[in-house]
């Protein structure tokens, strides 16, 4: 194989043991050359070998089990804790092709990436799995040469074998999603809350009374939090079970994982926002039983649609959200910001009452800006794919909740091609493309042949300067709205 040295990835340079290793940019992949046969690292890479002028040389794909012998050699490339930083952001990344605009931001910022960050329904959605989406990551950071740390997020993980998945693929971060475990039911009548308070078994209820109804508790941010006994049985039976499975998995996966990992209790998927005492009833037990912290997502009031701007009253928001704060500080962690895309009107208040201790998430925009780039350099994919999530969208919102209305999405065929970009400024259009990602990524045609799946990453790969820019701006402006400030 013809090496041209002129495509090569200038970051990715990198040394072993007198090996040299680098990416290369080819027509429609990129590759790993290692040159010097020496080492460790030039055996265990799985490649072809050549020899030219008396150096040896190997070619190797970026796969999964390559990217096991980088992590191997080169430890920047593992996913660690982001305990050390003050803010972190999850970076959701539907394709696997981000990671680098990602990156290149966060060089400017001392803020701690999680650069893996998908949910089972994510995995499901777009065909891909933990192993798949934290290799992406592994390539990306070892073209960039980034060395800052990054996290990798099991996100929204449901049970025991989820999460025994996600860490045995090497995850650092572990979202619990304990929606299963929340007893949702709103509008009880004292009656029926009193019969199930009673199905608890004794020794928890009387634990509970002896620790909650004993006086007021009052933390230092000055908020005070009184249970009344129906206040009590009341938090009992919707998040006595969930509290109880958090410690499980807590007590069996968590602590007896030899690395140091970023625990997180997710409430958020609920329907009614998480009141400030359910929350301090669930980290005082959770923090009593011996749980480590490092975040909770409660479910904050008004409504974080995907990939749009906050819908809600933000005076309202940024007193609970003060409140949240309060009891976050108090036990040590900090609040994690869920569905965070866009949510540009109450970021400011994010970042000044949480003082930028916080984690917030993002993963759909990321995928948007992706279509942005389509929409720029190939605008017949992205109008195929617009008609295709059109005469989708039904089967699309079975997985997500959004408002979207479509009499209010500009006529596309009304559009030039120089006027598509302003769809992705207009919020219902937003929400189509948002939301039919996994249909869009997984269609095929009457051969068995993906649809647009692979239109899709050619595009972004002869374009990844673009994405690339796209992405700094874009999750540039969230991390200004936040308050940050670039190095
Ligand atoms: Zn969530």
């Amino acid at each position: 194989m013809m090496l041209n040295i002129g495509c090569a990835y200038p970051n990715s340079l990198h040394e072993k043991d007198g090996s040299v290793l680098f990416l290369i940019r080819g027509e429609r992949e990129k590759r790993l050359v290692v040159i010097g046969d020496g080492s460790e690292v030039f055996r265990e890479l799985e490649g072809t070998v050549s020899s030219n002028e008396g150096l040896r040389m190997k070619i190797c794909d970026l796969s999964v089990a390559n990217s096991h012998v980088i992590r191997k050699h080169f430890p920047h490339t593992r996913p660690v804790s982001l305990r050390k930083f003050k803010t972190t952001v999850g970076l959701g990344d539907r394709l696997g092709v981000a990671s680098p605009g990602h990156i290149e931001l966060m060089k400017g910022y001392d803020v701690g990436p999680v650069l893996a960050q998908q949910s089972i329904r994510e995995l499901t959605l777009t065909g891909r799995t933990f192993e798949d989406v934290l290799s992406d990551v592994v390539w990306a950071v070892f073209q960039e040469g980034y060395s800052g740390g990054f996290g990798a997020d099991g996100d929204h993980l449901k049970s025991m074998e989820e999460v025994k998945l996600a860490l045995d693929t090497g995850y650092t971060m572990i979202t619990l999603d304990c929606s299963e475990h929340i007893n949702n039911i709103t509008g009880l009548s004292k009656d029926d809350v009193d019969r199930m308070y009673i199905e608890i078994d004794k020794g928890t209820r009387e634990r509970l009374e002896r620790r909650f109804l004993s006086g007021e508790f009052k933390l230092e941010s000055g908020l005070k939090l009184m249970f009344s006994p129906e206040a009590l049985r009341l938090n009992a039976v919707i998040y006595q079970k969930a509290i109880d499975f958090a410690i499980d998995v807590f007590c069996e996966m968590i602590k007896p994982c030899p690395r140091e990992l970023d625990f997180e209790m997710s409430i958020d998927e609920t329907p009614t926002p998480t009141d400030p005492l359910a929350h301090f009833f669930v980290s005082l037990q959770l923090r009593e039983a011996g749980v480590d912290l490092y975040s909770v997502a409660p479910r904050f009031c008004g409504e974080f649609q995907k990939g749009i701007d906050y819908i809600g009253n933000l005076g309202q928001f940024r007193r609970e959200l003060k409140a949240h704060q309060g009891i976050a500080s108090h036990f040590g962690y900090r609040l994690s910001v869920h569905s965070g895309s866009d949510k540009f009107s109450v970021f400011p208040s994010i970042g000044e009452e949480t003082k930028g201790h916080v984690h917030v998430k993002t993963a759909g925009t990321n995928w948007l800006e992706a279509v942005r780039v389509i929409i720029h350099r190939d605008p017949g994919l992205y109008r195929e794919l617009h008609m295709f999530a059109l005469e989708h969208l039904t089967e699309a919102r079975r997985y997500y909740h959004v408002t979207l209305d479509i009499s209010r999405i500009p006529d596309m065929l009304t559009l030039r091609d120089d006027e598509l970009d302003g769809l992705m400024n207009q919020d219902d259009a937003r929400q189509l493309i948002h939301i039919t990602y996994g249909l869009i990524l997984q269609e095929k045609d009457e051969s068995g042949a993906y649809r647009f799946r692979d239109r899709i990453y050619r595009c972004l790969y002869e374009n990844e300067t673009l994405y690339s820019e796209f992405l700094r701006k874009h999750i540039g402006n969230h991390l200004k709205a936040l308050g940050l400030e670039g190095r």
